[in-house]
C-alpha cells in the first residue's frame, strides 16, 4: 500500500479477516482533535460507550476496555482470575486457540489442550463432549478455567458456545468459562450473559470495524468474585482499578481517546443496522463465499458444515499451488490483500475476510480477483465461482429489514 513511487488508482481491496475495513464515517469520527481525558468531555463520551458497548457483547455486566491488542484481552482475562500454575484446559480448533494456550504457558499456567488427532484438530468445531469428559475425570477440581475459540480465524470455523457451557454445567464442574470473539464478535451472533460465560475477549479491528488499538474482556460475576482472589500479579491488566474508574467514565491510565470516538461511531451504525440484520448478513456472505468455492473446485478447510464461519472462508489452495504465491499474485495484480495461511496450513491455506464493513459487491469483487488470480495462476476452476456466488446473492434476494434494534441517541 505505502508505495512511495506509485500511486495505485482505485480501491484496495482488504479481504484479511482482519483487520477489516474502516468505513469513511468511522475514519472521520477518529480524526476529532484528541480531548483531555480527564475532562467532563470525554467523562461525557466515555459513560455513553462503556454502557452502549454492552448490547454487542448482550450483556449487563461490565465491560473492560483497554488501549491493547486481541492478545492483551488474553493476557487480562488469565491473570485476573488465576494463580500462578493453576492448570487450564484449551481446545485447538486453529492457530489463534493454540496461541492463546501458548501465552498462558509463557505465564506460568498449566495448559492442557485438547487436539483431535492429525489434520482434523484444525478442521472441525469444538466438541463440547471431549470437554465434558475431560472435566468429569477432574474430580479434584483441579482444572480452573475453559478457553475456547468462538470463530477461529486462521481455519474459518464457528464453534458452539451454548454447548460448551451445557457440557461445564452437565459435568458439574465449576471452572470459569473464557471465550476468545476476537473476530465473531459483531459479526457473529455472541450472547455473552445467556450463554454463561464468564470472560470474553475481544478486539477492536475485527467485526466493530476499527482500527487495532481496543482489547475488550467482558466479565460476569463469578470472575469478579475469583479476580478478588487471585494472585497471578498483575498491574496494567487488573479490572478492580479500571472498573473503579470507570464508574465515574475516567480510566486510571490514559486510554485510546480517539478509538473511543470510533467505537461510539461504530455502535451507532450496528445499532441502526440492528445486530440481527448484521449477522444476516454475515450468514449470506458466508454462504455466498462457500459456494464460489465450491464452483472452482476447491475444498474449505472447515469440514464442520455446522460450524462454518460468517465472519471468514478458509480455502486450501489448488492441489501443487503455493497458497502464498496466490496472495502475492493477486495483490501485485489486482491490489487485493487476503489472509495468508497460519502455522500448521502456512503455504496451503489462503483466507477470504467477509466480516465488517461488508456487502454483496465487496464479495463479489474479492471473489472475481480471486477466480482471477487462479486462472492467471494457470488453475483451471471446475466452474465460475462469480457465477455461483451472484446467483446465490439473487435468489437469496435483498431482504435484510432496516429495522433500528435498539436505536443509539447521538
Ligand atoms: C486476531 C485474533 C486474535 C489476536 O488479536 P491481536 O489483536 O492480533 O492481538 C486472537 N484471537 C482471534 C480469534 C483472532 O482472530
Amino acid at each position: 500500500m505505502l508505495k512511495l513511487d506509485t500511486h495505485p488508482s482505485g480501491h484496495h481491496f482488504l479481504n484479511i479477516p482482519g483487520p477489516s475495513p474502516v468505513p469513511p464515517r468511522i475514519l472521520r469520527a477518529i480524526s476529532f482533535q484528541v480531548i483531555d481525558h480527564r475532562g467532563p468531555e470525554f467523562q461525557a463520551l466515555a459513560l455513553k460507550v462503556l454502557e452502549d458497548v454492552k448490547k454487542v457483547f448482550k450483556t449487563k455486566q461490565p465491560v473492560i476496555i483497554y488501549a491493547a491488542s486481541g492478545t492483551g484481552s488474553w493476557e487480562s482475562a488469565l491473570v485476573n482470575i488465576l494463580n500462578p500454575g493453576d492448570k487450564i484446559l484449551g481446545y485447538e480448533t486453529g492457530q489463534f486457540a493454540h496461541l492463546w494456550m501458548v501465552l498462558a504457558k509463557k505465564l506460568g499456567l498449566n495448559a492442557e489442550i485438547i487436539s483431535k488427532p492429525g489434520d482434523a484438530a484444525w478442521r472441525w468445531g469444538v466438541d463440547a463432549n471431549l470437554i465434558e469428559e475431560r472435566l468429569k475425570q477432574d474430580t479434584k477440581h483441579e482444572i480452573k478455567a475453559v478457553c475456547v475459540v468462538h470463530n477461529e480465524t486462521a481455519t474459518g470455523i464457528t464453534s458452539n458456545i451454548p454447548a460448551v457451557r451445557k457440557a461445564i454445567d452437565n459435568a458439574k464442574h465449576p471452572a470459569l468459562l473464557l471465550v476468545d470473539t476476537v473476530s465473531g464478535l459483531g459479526s457473529a451472533d455472541y450472547r455473552h450473559d445467556e450463554w454463561g460465560v464468564d470472560v470474553t475477549i475481544a478486539g477492536s479491528q475485527k467485526g466493530l470495524m476499527l482500527p487495532p488499538g481496543l482489547g475488550f474482556n467482558a466479565i460476569s460475576q463469578k470472575a469478579i468474585e475469583a479476580s478478588k482472589k487471585a494472585t497471578i500479579p498483575r498491574a496494567y491488566w487488573d479490572w478492580a482499578d479500571i472498573m473503579e474508574f470507570n464508574k465515574q467514565g475516567f480510566w486510571p491510565t490514559t486510554p485510546n481517546t480517539n478509538l473511543l470516538y470510533g467505537l461510539h461511531e461504530a455502535l451507532d451504525m450496528m445499532m441502526t443496522e440492528g445486530l440481527d440484520n448484521i449477522f444476516a448478513r454475515h450468514q449470506r456472505l458466508g454462504e455466498a463465499c462457500r459456494r464460489a468455492v465450491a464452483a472452482w473446485g476447491l475444498e474449505n478447510q472447515c469440514l464442520d458444515a455446522s460450524a462454518y464461519s460468517p465472519v471468514n472462508t478458509a480455502i486450501l489452495a489448488p492441489e501443487g499451488m503455493d497458497s502464498d504465491a496466490l496472495r502475492k499474485h493477486i495483490l501485485e495484480r489486482f491490489n487485493m490483500a487476503l489472509g495468508t495461511g497460519l502455522g500448521r496450513v502456512k503455504g496451503r491455506v489462503f483466507r477470504i475476510g467477509h466480516l465488517g464493513d461488508c456487502n454483496d459487491l465487496t464479495l463479489m469483487a474479492a471473489l472475481s480477483g480471486v477466480e482471477m488470480g487462479l486462472q492467471t495462476m494457470g488453475y483451471k476452476p471446475k466452474a465460475s465461482g462469480v457465477v455461483a456466488a451472484q446467483d446465490f446473492l439473487k435468489s437469496a434476494g435483498n431482504k435484510i429489514e432496516r429495522e433500528a434494534e435498539s436505536p443509539v441517541v447521538v
